[in-house]
């Protein structure tokens, strides 16, 4: 969609005409604009547990300085909000390898059901802690695929703990294996990776936005629960770099799937 059109030069040519440039810059301005909403998010989101910090430092240097109570207690506090700040670096670096790598096609070959098998493995204390079932449903035999190995656990890894988190309160998560040889989506050999989960699930005004950094369907939540606002983004680009698809669906108050969709 072109908004508007900016001339960039205006030169005389020879016999007295004047031969005028148009360059479409529409583009550029938004990436300017994104680049510029992305820094004013970044930082604000790596200034409000700072502010937090500083406010414990200056009550345990003053006030608090003999209250050992009070210096356990904020101390706890602290190290939560460091961490905090730690998980936003480490979020904020992986978006950054996803996105430079997003178009160089990965060239491993891997077996899906036990990079699944072993990503929910690690996944099983979370899922305890919170009380929930966590489940593989996939085919008999090896569902093999060409991919980046740690990219996908990464996908899959970021996908099981949102519905752990966000969606773990209906009891159970499962993870479907479903290949085909003629998939609709991707006109070919392809195979679905649906995480369901059977919490409150997401309102239909927030499905479009899901991916974009930083964006929250419930804020607070996400904040509570630790959350970045970087985990979807970061499963789009490395989907866009398989050439894959990410399909969300939810039933509000019952639930939420998200679908990956791989070539094979
Ligand atoms: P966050 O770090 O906030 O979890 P994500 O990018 O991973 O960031 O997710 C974006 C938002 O999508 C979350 O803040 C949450 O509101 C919503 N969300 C993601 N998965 C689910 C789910 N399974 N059920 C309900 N809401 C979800």
């Amino acid at each position: 969609e072109i908004k508007c059109r900016y001339m960039n030069g205006v030169g005389a040519v020879s016999g007295g005409a004047t031969l005028a440039t148009f360059q479409d810059i529409t583009h550029v301005e938004q990436a300017s604009q994104m680049r510029r909403d992305f820094v004013a998010n970044v930082s604000h989101e790596l200034r409000t547990p700072l502010t937090a910090l500083m406010g414990f430092i200056e009550t345990l240097q003053g006030p608090a300085h003999d209250d050992a109570a009070a210096r356990e207690r904020f101390l706890k506090i602290m190290s939560d909000e460091a961490n905090r700040m730690n998980r936003l670096v480490g979020d904020l670096l992986s978006l950054n390898r996803v996105e430079s790598e997003e178009r160089v096609r990965p060239k491993e070959q891997l077996e899906l059901t036990g990079l699944l098998q072993s990503t929910l493995n690690s996944l099983r204390p979370l899922a305890t802690d919170a009380k929930v079932d966590l489940n593989l449903n996939a085919p008999e035999g090896p569902v093999t695929l060409t991919g980046d190995n740690d990219q996908l656990r990464q996908v899959f890894t970021n996908l099981i703990e949102n519905a752990i988190k966000y969606g773990g309160s209906g009891g159970s998560v499962e993870v479907r294996v479903i290949p085909s040889e003629r998939d609709t989506a991707m006109r070919g050999p392809a195979v679905r990776v649906q995480v369901i989960d059977k919490g409150p699930g997401i309102d239909a005004v927030h499905l479009p936005r899901l991916t974009e950094r930083f964006y929250r369907a419930d804020s607070h939540r996400s904040r509570q629960l630790g959350g970045t606002g970087l985990g979807l983004a970061i499963v789009k680009h490395i989907i866009n770099r398989h050439r894959g698809r990410l399909r969300v669906e939810s039933d509000l108050g019952k639930g939420a799937t998200f679908t990956v969709i791989l070539p094979r």
